[in-house]
């Protein structure tokens, strides 16, 4: 336990002992490995889906009725309860998939869409917030995958907000058509084109958009276009740094190889290691279920400023569980 939190607390001070480091024995011949860092994704197990009354008791009473809802890995169109997250960043995803609301005098802007249905209930818990989701004035896209946003079509259509997405995934959301480089290429079916602008954004960009400053970072590995979020939020004297960081998982068609795609598998570890070392209070991501946000939630307020480092060395080393099964089943 010491040694998990002292080497993601190292990561934040971005110590090498136990970053995402250069290694010679990386089975893939890639020049990055997470093989000296310590088992992040052993975080403490989450006690199941009982609606235990000593959890619920714990929970603070905003996030109640989504926990009371939703179990932890939950259907991608179940309907899910809005709440604050903190200062004016609402959540108004479904059960299984994020949505993230941020509300500022100029405006909302919107993280995520969910799938084609998803977004009428992505817009249903706009409403039942109080927020117009005419007022939408930027819709911003993780990565660029059916399951986030395949409602963005419909979204945009309904506000005429811009579309920001990573500068792989412009051309998917713009065309609805997956990138034949995705290691999930052809296992969707193709999205909704959207009628609209769609503006790319590049790692370490800082823009304003709807009132709210946003810092993008490159986060490619799950897809060539994911990018994550960084964003301030204040609520009284309480200000804190709040990351919605995408999905990161190494899943592919059964013929896709990320070995062989040495070059990517590079950049997949840089954003890792640069998602690792972020200011994070908050931790979001666009399934709650892969930084355990349920668990978080009924124990005490959403807070944790390692999660962001817990969760880049989770899936840096699921990347290296997956590079080590490729090794093999070519041997
Ligand atoms: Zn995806």
């Amino acid at each position: 336990m010491f040694d998990r939190i002292a080497c993601a607390l190292a990561i934040t001070m971005l110590a090498p002992a136990c970053a995402v480091q250069e290694s010679a024995s990386n089975p893939s011949a890639n020049p990055k490995t997470a093989e000296s860092v310590p088992d992040g994704s052993a975080w403490q197990p989450y006690p199941g889906a009982s609606k235990d009354a000593e959890f619920l008791k714990k929970t603070p009473a905003a996030f109640r009725p989504f926990v009371e809802r939703c179990d932890p890995w939950d259907d991608w169109d179940k309907p899910a309860p809005p709440f604050k997250i903190h200062g004016s960043t609402y959540y108004v995803g479904t059960c299984g998939i994020a949505a993230i609301l941020v509300a500022n005098d100029d405006g909302l802007a919107l993280f995520d869409s969910g799938t084609e249905g998803g977004a009428r209930i992505v817009e249903d818990n706009i409403r039942t917030l109080g927020f117009d989701p005419l007022n939408v004035k930027a819709l911003v896209v993780s990565h660029e995958h059916f399951d986030h946003a395949g409602g963005m079509a419909y979204l945009q259509k309904l506000t005429g907000a811009a579309i920001y997405a990573g500068q792989a995934a412009s051309p998917v959301i713009r065309s609805g058509q997956s990138d034949p480089k995705d290691p999930q290429a052809g296992m969707h079916e193709p999205m909704e084109p959207v009628p609209g602008s769609v503006r790319s954004v590049k790692n370490g960009e800082i823009g304003t958009v709807a009132g709210l400053e946003i810092t993008a970072i490159s986060t490619p590995g799950h897809t060539y276009g994911a990018m994550s979020y960084q964003w301030k939020s204040c609520e009284g004297d309480q200000c804190l740094t709040l990351v919605y960081a995408d999905s990161l998982s190494p899943v592919s068609s059964d013929e896709y190889k990320f070995s062989e795609n040495e070059g990517y598998v590079t950049s997949y570890f840089d954003g890792l290691e640069r998602l690792g070392r972020l200011d994070c209070d908050i931790l979001l991501t666009p399934h709650p279920s892969h930084s355990q946000m349920l668990k978080r939630m009924r124990t005490d307020t959403m807070i944790e400023p390692t999660a962001c480092a817990y969760y880049a060395i989770g899936k840096a080393r699921d990347l290296e569980k997956r590079l080590r099964r490729e090794a093999e089943e070519t041997e």
